[in-house]
C-alpha cells in the first residue's frame, strides 16, 4: 500500500476552526486525522502540505518510522506546528492500519482495557448558576466536574466561549479586560460556595488557563479549604518546570498540566520531577497516538493518570478514546457537550458517523479504524473563517494570559 494524498481541510466547525486531515492510499483505504493548534490553523496546513511532498509514495503502515522521520528529518526538530501536523497525519495512518487490517484502532495499541471512556464536563457559569448547573450535572450522572475562573470585570460565562462570542459579535479586543488579582477571590469563594451547597460526593476541578502567575496561583489555592478541589488546570504557564516546582511547595492541589506539550520531551521534567498529577495528553498535538502512547506508558511508571485534552471534533474525539482503551492508567476524558455545555463540535452534517457519548462516557467502537466518518463534499464546500484567541489586558494596556 502506497500513500497517494494528504489533504488538509481548515474547516469552521460549531463556533471554532477545526484542521482536519486526510491521507489517501492506492488500495483505496483512506484515513481520518486532526491537528489541535487552535487558532493557527493556516499554519499546520502548511506544515502537511510540505510532509505530503515527503510521504507520497510511502508505505503508511511504517507510522512509527514515518513519525521519526518527519519529527527528525530536517535541522530544526519537531516544535508546536510541526507536530500538531504530524498528530493529524498520525491519527490519519492509523486509521488506514486499523481498516486496513480490519480492526479498530485500539487493537493497534494494545488492545482493550475498558469498555468505555468516563468523562468529565464543563461550566462556564458563575454565582448561584454555577450552583444549578453543577446540581444539573450530578441529576444527570455526571461525576467529574471542571469550572473556570470569575472574571469580575466581564459578564457571567465561561471567558473562553464568551469572549469568543464578543469578538465575533465585532466587541473590541480592548473590552477585553483581565486582572489575574481580581479574579482569585471571587472564584475561590465560589468554589468553596459549591462545595457547601452540594457536598463532596463528587469531583470539583478547575481550568485556570495559565492566567496566573506563581503568587497569585498560591494565594488562589490558599483561599480555599483543604479538599475544595481535587485539580487545578494550567494554573501558570509551562514553559518552566520549575515555576510549577516553586508553586508546588505552596500548594497541595493536584496539578492537571500539558495540553499544551508537543512531544515525549516537553512531558519529561513534568513526569520525572512529579510537578503534573494528571497528564492532559492531547493526541493532536503531541505528536498523535504515536507519541502519546510513550507518554502513557512514561506516566504509568510514575502512577499518573492520563486526563486528555479533547476541546475539538468527533476525530480527535475518537482518536483519544482509543488511545484510552488501551492505557490501565486512566481517569477522564475532556468532553465539551454535555447538559451544561453544546458548542456545536459534534455536527453530524460534517460527521455521518462517530463515536457515542452515552450519558457521561463514551462507548469504545468495535469496528475497523477509528470509526468516524467525515462528509468530505460538505467540508470542501465550507470556507476558513480567521479566528484568534482573544489578547487579554490588563487596566494598564499590558498583555495578560488568555
Ligand atoms: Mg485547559
Amino acid at each position: 500500500m502506497k500513500i497517494t494524498d494528504i489533504i488538509p481541510y481548515p474547516v469552521w466547525v460549531g463556533s471554532r476552526n477545526q484542521l482536519l486531515v486526510k491521507v489517501e492510499t492506492d488500495e483505496g483505504i483512506y484515513g481520518w486525522g486532526e491537528s489541535g493548534l487552535s487558532s493557527r490553523e493556516l499554519a499546520v496546513a502548511g506544515a502537511v502540505r510540505h510532509y505530503r511532498e515527503i510521504l507520497l509514495g510511502r508505505d503508511p503502515m511504517q507510522r512509527g518510522a514515518l513519525w521519526q522521520e518527519m519529527y527528525r528529518g530536517q535541522y530544526f526538530e519537531g516544535g508546536r506546528v510541526l507536530t500538531a501536523a504530524i498528530s493529524a497525519i498520525d491519527i490519519a495512518l492509523h486509521d488506514i492500519a486499523g481498516k486496513a487490517l480490519g480492526v479498530p484502532v485500539y487493537q493497534l495499541l494494545g488492545g482493550k482495557h475498558r469498555d468505555y471512556v468516563p468523562c468529565f464536563a464543563s461550566t462556564g457559569s458563575h454565582g448561584e448558576k454555577l450552583i444549578e448547573d453543577v446540581r444539573l450535572l450530578l441529576s444527570h450522572g455526571w461525576t467529574v466536574i471542571r469550572t473556570f475562573p470569575v472574571n469580575p470585570k466581564n459578564i457571567p460565562g465561561s471567558p473562553m466561549v464568551v469572549q469568543r462570542t464578543q469578538l465575533a459579535r465585532g466587541l473590541q479586543e480592548e473590552d477585553l479586560i483581565f486582572e489575574p488579582r481580581e479574579s482569585i477571590g471571587p472564584t475561590a469563594a465560589e468554589l468553596v460556595k459549591v462545595r457547601e451547597e452540594l457536598g463532596t460526593d463528587f469531583v470539583l476541578g478547575i481550568d485556570y488557563h495559565h492566567r496566573l502567575n506563581v503568587a497569585e496561583a498560591a494565594s488562589f489555592c490558599q483561599r480555599m479549604p483543604a479538599g475544595t478541589l481535587d485539580f487545578i488546570e494550567e494554573p501558570i504557564r509551562a514553559e518552566t518546570p520549575e515555576a510549577y516546582e516553586a508553586l508546588r511547595r505552596m500548594v497541595d492541589i493536584p496539578f492537571a498540566i500539558g495540553e499544551e506539550f508537543s512531544s515525549k520531551w516537553a512531558f519529561l521534567p513534568y513526569l520525572e520531577r512529579g510537578i503534573t498529577d494528571f497528564a492532559r495528553i492531547d493526541v493532536s498535538n503531541v505528536g498523535g497516538l504515536t507519541e502519546a502512547m510513550k507518554v502513557a506508558g512514561w506516566a504509568e511508571a510514575h502512577y499518573i493518570d492520563l486526563m486528555p485534552h479533547n476541546p475539538l471534533g468527533p476525530v480527535c474525539t475518537a482518536a483519544t478514546v482509543h488511545m484510552a482503551a488501551a492505557v490501565p492508567n486512566f481517569s477522564w476524558l475532556e468532553v465539551r457537550r454535555s447538559p451544561t455545555e453544546e458548542l456545536g463540535f459534534y455536527d453530524e452534517t460534517i460527521f455521518p458517523v462517530q463515536l457515542t457519548l452515552e450519558g457521561n462516557r463514551f462507548l469504545v467502537p468495535d469496528g475497523p479504524g477509528l470509526g468516524v466518518e467525515v462528509n468530505e463534499e460538505y467540508i470542501k464546500r465550507q470556507e476558513f473563517k480567521f479566528s484568534s484567541g482573544p489578547r487579554l489586558r490588563k487596566r494598564d494596556g499590558s498583555i495578560t494570559n488568555w
